[in-house]
């Protein structure tokens, strides 16, 4: 079983926190998609006889293209791929943009880009709609008949108060959605909200109330019944995002577009040019052979990504005791300070740390062989 993920590189503008490629050239998006298609027809061949189990349209803002354009993809895509009859097909939205959902009856999940409700924080962060925008999307999405709809927030804006982000965490649970995405703010390089930042126009909240607001998502989202399945995932039981889950259990992927990423489930990586001139020139992907303590150090943090974490029997397996024995070494410590915890055969984080994953991820690498 394979994922495919399909890259839309346009934006109408640019959000002040965004560091991901993308391009507000929308002049050329029917060029674009004939040269996707292209790409997603010829790539068949790296997954001959492998059934499609998830399909992710992300971006970029796939939800600028024509409906017509979408369609073509979706075309394009089922003319050459097997895709499962209950395959999971996801499409990225923004709650500005009206796409035709009924013209495309193949996508039967949506992600929303709300990032917060508060309107003066959506307008600081230079996102195009307003909080009754991204309700309202909701509830059209809704009433077609969506109904696995994933919204995004971010915590620890600048300016944003625990009262504000309770205001968010209310309207988001009131919503009837059944899988949310929050992630901490960070100051990525080269982006407008950084260079704020550095002229001292903004500022970072400080780093107990970001701990505090994550502390209270997960405390809220177990109230409302949602699984905390990732570190920043949560989802009613059942609507786990299955294709998300598939890079973090290291299945296969194919990625379409400039700066897409591909993994053959093995030890091959590729990752296409993140430029859309290039990709339109056909630029080559480059190939990464991963090592074997690239790929231990990869199983060992997506595990630990996971609620369920890292399974050692599997650390044992592909990788051998000693390995396996290097990992519990390098977890000694954690394991008596309760950062991490052990639950048979999984080792995984604990409450506690999941604000310090990184380091804790970093500390079981594989620095030594
Ligand atoms: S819409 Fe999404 S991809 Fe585009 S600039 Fe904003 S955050 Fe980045």
């Amino acid at each position: 079983m394979a994922g495919l993920y399909i890259h839309i590189p346009f934006c109408r503008s640019r959000c002040a926190y965004c560091d991901f490629y993308s391009t507000t050239r929308e002049a050329e998006m029917a060029t674009y998609v004939e040269a996707l298609c292209q790409e997603i027809a010829a790539r068949r061949q790296e997954i001959p006889h492998t059934r499609v189990r998830t399909i992710y349209i992300g971006g970029g803002t796939p939800s600028l293209l024509p409906t017509p354009l979408l369609r073509r993809i979706l075309d394009c895509v089922w003319q050459h791929y097997e895709v499962e009859a209950e395959a999971e097909v996801t499409m990225e939205m923004n709650p500005d943009d009206s796409v035709e959902i009924a013209q495309l009856r193949e996508v039967n999940r949506v992600s929303l880009g709300i990032q917060t409700f508060n309107d003066d924080l959506l307008r600081l962060i230079h996102r195009r709609h307003d909080s009754a925008t991204a309700i309202r999307a909701v509830h059209t999405l809704q009433e077609a008949g969506i109904s696995n709809i994933s919204i995004d927030l971010i915590y620890g804006l600048p300016g944003q108060t625990m009262a504000l982000w309770e205001n968010d965490l209310d309207i988001a649970f009131s919503l009837g959605v059944q899988h949310l995405s929050a992630y901490a703010l960070s100051y990525e390089q080269g982006t407008e909200l950084t260079r704020w930042r550095n002229e001292g126009r903004v500022h970072e909240v400080p780093e107990e109330l970001s701990v505090a607001m994550y502390e209270r998502l997960c405390q809220r989202a177990r109230e409302a019944g949602f699984e905390h399945y990732e570190i920043s995932n949560f989802a009613l039981p059942g609507f786990h995002s299955r294709h998300n889950s598939s890079y973090w259990t290291g299945a296969p992927y194919l990625g379409f577009g400039p700066g897409a990423h591909s993994y053959d489930g093995d030890r091959t990586r590729r990752a296409n040019l993140p430029s859309l001139d290039l990709y339109l020139k056909e630029g080559k992907p480059e190939v990464e052979v991963l090592t074997e303590e690239a790929l231990y150090d990869e199983a060992v943090m997506c595990g630990l990504r996971t609620a369920r974490g890292v399974d050692l029997n599997r650390i044992a397996d592909r990788f051998g005791q000693s390995r396996l024995n290097y990992l519990l070494r390098m977890a000694a410590l954690h394991l008596q300070n309760g950062n991490l915890a052990r639950d048979g055969q999984h080792l995984h984080l604990t409450t506690k740390s999941l604000m310090i994953s990184d380091d804790i991820m970093s500390d079981l690498m594989a620095i030594e062989s």
